[in-house]
This record gives C-alpha cells, sequence and structure tokens, in this order.
C-alpha cells in the first residue's frame, strides 16, 4: 500500500519537529545526527543555513527524461534567436519598435490582450499540471533547475563526482586542484556568457548583438543587461542553485494549496521500506524484522536540494524523481521490486489508473481546448489594421468654389499580411471623391500614414453629417487577397448646415 503522504507537512515545514534519521546511520530519533555523507542541515528549517551540497551522479527513467527535456528545452532556447522568417528575425522582443515579432505575426502594445491571455493559459496549465504530477514542472523544465543541472554536469566533468568533488574540496591548493577549479569556472563562465547573449538576443537581435560587440559598439543598456544575465546565470545555476527554488521562488510555498488527494508527488513507501537497515544481498531481512530499505542514504546523496525524502514529503523537494531512480539501482542490486521512492499520490489511485480519471481527462481536454482557442486567436486575427482620424486642425470641413472638402489621416498597421502594398477606397450613399494619392506601400511589421481629403460636390451634399467607410485592399502581383477588404473603419463627413 502507497504510503500516506502528510500534506500539512508542505505548509507547515517550517513547524515541523526536525526528523529523525542522520541518513545513512540508520537511526530513529529525536535528534538529527551529524551526516557522514553529506554535510546537510536541518532540511526542515527554511531558513537554516545549508551548506554546500555534493550531490552524486545517478542513471535511471527520470533523469533520461530530464536529461530530453532539458537537450529540448535549451536547443530551443539558444536557436531561436537565430532562425529568420523574410530577413526578420523569427523571435524578436523589439522593446525600443514597441513590437514583439513572433514567428512572421507581430503584435503591437495595443494586442496587449494576448499576452494578458498567455499569461493567463500559462498559470492554468500550470496549475492543472501541479494537481496531477505535483511539481514536476520544477523538477523537469524550470529554467533554473535545466541551468543548474547543466552546471552540475560541468562540475562533474571537472572535479569529479561526490566523493572526488568532496575529496577535491578538502585538499590544500596545488596545480591539479587549481586547473580543476579553474576549468569548472570557466565552463560555467562561457555558459553564462553565452546564455545572456542568447537571452538579451532576442530582445536586441543575436547578430548586430554580436557584431557590435566585436566592433565595441554596444550600447550601454546592452551592456549592462548583459552583464546582469552573465552574473546572474553564474550565481544562480552555479552558487545559488537550490537556494534560488527554497527561498525566492513563491511558487515553492504556494504549491501545496493546489496538491489533492490524487496528485502523484515523489515518496518513500513507509510501510514497505521501515523498518531500514543495513543487510547483505541474499540475506532474508523479514527474518530480522527489517523492511526493504537498506539505508545506504543514495537517495540523500542524489537530492538536489539535500533532503531525506523517507522523512515525509517537503516542501524543498522539487519532484525530479532523482531518488526514485537511484533507489530502484539499489534495490535492483539487492533482488528487491522497484518503486520504495516512486511517484505516487495520498489515495493510492495508480498513475495509469490515475490518467484515466474524469478529473484528469477533464483537465488535460480542458487545458488542450484552451490552447487551441488561444492559437486560433492569434492566428485568425486582423493582420491588417487601420485608424482614420479626421483633422483635427479644428476645421470641420473647406469649402471650395465648387464643393466641401474634409481631411483625414489614415495610419496602416501591418501586423503580418501577405501583401505589403495597399490602396484606400472609400464606400458612401453620396458621390464623395478622394483627392490625394490612395495607394500606400507598408512592409510587414510596420505601420504608415496617408493623408487625404475626401470631396463632394454642393448639389450632391444630403445632410450634415453623413458615414463614410474607409477600406483598405491588397494590391500588386503578391497580393493574395487582391481586391479583397482586409480592414475597414467607419467615420464622417461634415458639411455645412
Ligand atoms: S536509496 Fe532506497 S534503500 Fe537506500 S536509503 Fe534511500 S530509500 Fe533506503
Ligand atoms: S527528494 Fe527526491 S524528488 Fe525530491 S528533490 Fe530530492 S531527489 Fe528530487
Amino acid at each position: 500500500m502507497s504510503e500516506k503522504i502528510p500534506l500539512l507537512n508542505l505548509l507547515h515545514t517550517q513547524t515541523l519537529t526536525p526528523v529523525v534519521t542522520g541518513a545513512g546511520t540508520g537511526e530513529k530519533n529525536p535528534v538529527r545526527k551529524s551526516d557522514p555523507f553529506s554535510n546537510r542541515h536541518n532540511v526542515l528549517s527554511a531558513d537554516a543555513y545549508r551548506g554546500k551540497i555534493y550531490t552524486k551522479k545517478t542513471t535511471g527513467y527520470f533523469q533520461r527524461l530530464r536529461k530530453k527535456m532539458s537537450f529540448l528545452l535549451l536547443g530551443l532556447f539558444f536557436v531561436v534567436p537565430w532562425l529568420q522568417i523574410n530577413s526578420v528575425p523569427a523571435v524578436w522582443f523589439d522593446l525600443k519598435a514597441q513590437k514583439f515579432h513572433v514567428f512572421s505575426m507581430t503584435f503591437w502594445p495595443q494586442d496587449a490582450v494576448f499576452l494578458v491571455t498567455l499569461l493567463v493559459l500559462a498559470a492554468f496549465l500550470l496549475v492543472a499540471a501541479t494537481l496531477v504530477i505535483g511539481r514536476a514542472w520544477c523538477g523537469f523544465s524550470c529554467p533554473q533547475t535545466v541551468w543548474t543541472f547543466l552546471f552540475m554536469w560541468v562540475e562533474d566533468k571537472c572535479e569529479g563526482d561526490r566523493n572526488q568533488r568532496m575529496k577535491l574540496d578538502k585538499q590544500s591548493w596545488s596545480w591539479s586542484k587549481v586547473v580543476r577549479k579553474a576549468s569548472k569556472h570557466t565552463l560555467w563562465m562561457l555558459i553564462s556568457i553565452l546564455t545572456a547573449y542568447t537571452f538579451v538576443g532576442y530582445f536586441y537581435q543575436i547578430k548586430p548583438l554580436i557584431l557590435e560587440t566585436v566592433n565595441a559598439q554596444l550600447h550601454y543598456l546592452a551592456v549592462f543587461w548583459l552583464m546582469f544575465f552573465v552574473i546572474g546565470t553564474y550565481l544562480n545555476a552555479g552558487w545559488l542553485r537550490e537556494k534560488v527554488c527554497l527561498h525566492m521562488c513563491p511558487y515553492a510555498r504556494f504549491q501545496a494549496v493546489m496538491y489533492t488527494r490524487e496528485t502523484l508527488v515523489v515518496s518513500y513507501d513507509q510501510q514497505r521500506g521501515e523498518q531500514r537497515g543495513k543487510r547483505k544481498v541474499g540475506v532474508d531481512a523479514s527474518a530480522k524484522g527489517l523492511g526493504d530499505c537498506v539505508d545506504c542514504s543514495v537517495c540523500v546523496q542524489v537530492c538536489p536540494v539535500d533532503i531525506d525524502i523517507r522523512d515525509g514529503m517537503q516542501y524543498a523537494c522539487i519532484d525530479c524523481g532523482l531518488c526514485a531512480d537511484a533507489c530502484d539501482t539499489v534495490m535492483d542490486k539487492m533482488g528487491y521490486p522497484q518503486g520504495l521512492i516512486k511517484f505516487s499520490n495520498e489515495s493510492g489511485t495508480t498513475s495509469k489508473a490515475l490518467f484515466k480519471t474524469p478529473k484528469v481527462i477533464f483537465l488535460t481536454i480542458s487545458a488542450m481546448l484552451c490552447c487551441l482557442v488561444f492559437v486560433y486567436s492569434v492566428i485568425s486575427r486582423d493582420l491588417l489594421s487601420i485608424d482614420v482620424m479626421r483633422d483635427r486642425s479644428g476645421i470641420l470641413y473647406l469649402v471650395t468654389a465648387d464643393g466641401v472638402e474634409n481631411s483625414y489621416t489614415v495610419k496602416i498597421n501591418n501586423k503580418g499580411a501577405q501583401a505589403s502594398k495597399f490602396k484606400l477606397e472609400i464606400i458612401a450613399d453620396a458621390a464623395f471623391k478622394v483627392i490625394g494619392s490612395q495607394q500606400i506601400q507598408v512592409p510587414r511589421g510596420e505601420v504608415d500614414t496617408l493623408t487625404l481629403r475626401v470631396w463632394i460636390n454642393q448639389q450632391d451634399i444630403q445632410r450634415y453629417k453623413s458615414s463614410i467607410k474607409f477600406v483598405v485592399k491588397a494590391i500588386g502581383s503578391n497580393a493574395e487577397n487582391e481586391n479583397k477588404v482586409l480592414a475597414s473603419q467607419i467615420s464622417s463627413f461634415i458639411a455645412p448646415k
């Protein structure tokens, strides 16, 4: 039977009595003993000082899954700024011009509704995912975790696995230690620089950013943000790591309110594992009154936040599944079934059954529908808009020798329409004529203005105020929508009373 997850622990971790075992010692009781395998401190106190964590390398299902996710996310992050569509970056948040280019679509400040909708949708997806699989976002896709694991991988390559790193830190300085430490920090710094350039490249365009760096012509704001992200990445992923999750991330603090009895979280099967104790392979543990936990502390040694999952669910746990992988390896060696530590829930529903429950099906369908509606509304939005303004010089109309004139300024905003050449026409129930150029060229992602006058003969004037509709049509051989009205706006024509 699955272990009951003490959900209250998640909300009140700071007030819990510090538990129980010095990992690896097998002792149960009131005082936590110092751990011979790591220098971790009281893990249940959020504000307690936590020393350096020496994470042991492990392999297994969740580690492989995270690697694939990390490759995908890092790949997308580093490659996308280099992609161009029609000589415009595929994704470019051009703050200076107040335009966001996203795969041939241009968003303006007036499209902020899409950004708000996207944020609401992201929040909904996060809540829905948390309801079902706890903090899987934290453990598998959060940038803090992805970069931390990348930095840990570099650390492992330069300084060796856990025991080698602990030994190296205790050693006095030697050439070998200097080389190992220097290579680690150099690589960390290189990744940080690469990250900073890529991130700023989303706002500045990556090629000009690099070119201006080479020519020492960078704008001081770009220099500031590059430095900010280099230092931020280096400190966050290299030094602060789990402390960001513990002390800075608000999500860790309120995640417990989203948990239900069905939520899958990484947990230790206490009934099966206890009484924990060491034994040799092949020894009948039940004869000694022992459970399946061999008290090897490997699950603690691999934990990136340095907690002992056997103490119960804790808010510091990011559900990365590393302890489950490590424990499965131990179980394999001992000849016991895997799953002493696994994703499980308080209700005891298996993950397979859980994904067939009405709640999860409802959440999945709702999430998919919301995503589809959002994508459809973005794709089907007007790719051309016009803004017709009457002359604001204070003159309502101008009486000429043979008629009456009104002046207008028409702003045409090409948010990504196929064409770039347009003509402006008017539709009205009287014989109005347009004076001035009716054609305009507006490249994608640009706004341009057309100033024109509308004239009517004195005899044709029917009323003081008439409605006229301004319509924009595409022109030119490349225009897919030739003669189709792409945008329109109604304005008024004023004549003498
Ligand atoms: S890895 Fe498994 S067997 Fe070893 S201490 Fe942790 S729970 Fe017990
Ligand atoms: S307890 Fe296990 S799942 Fe939680 S953070 Fe540590 S290793 Fe990851």
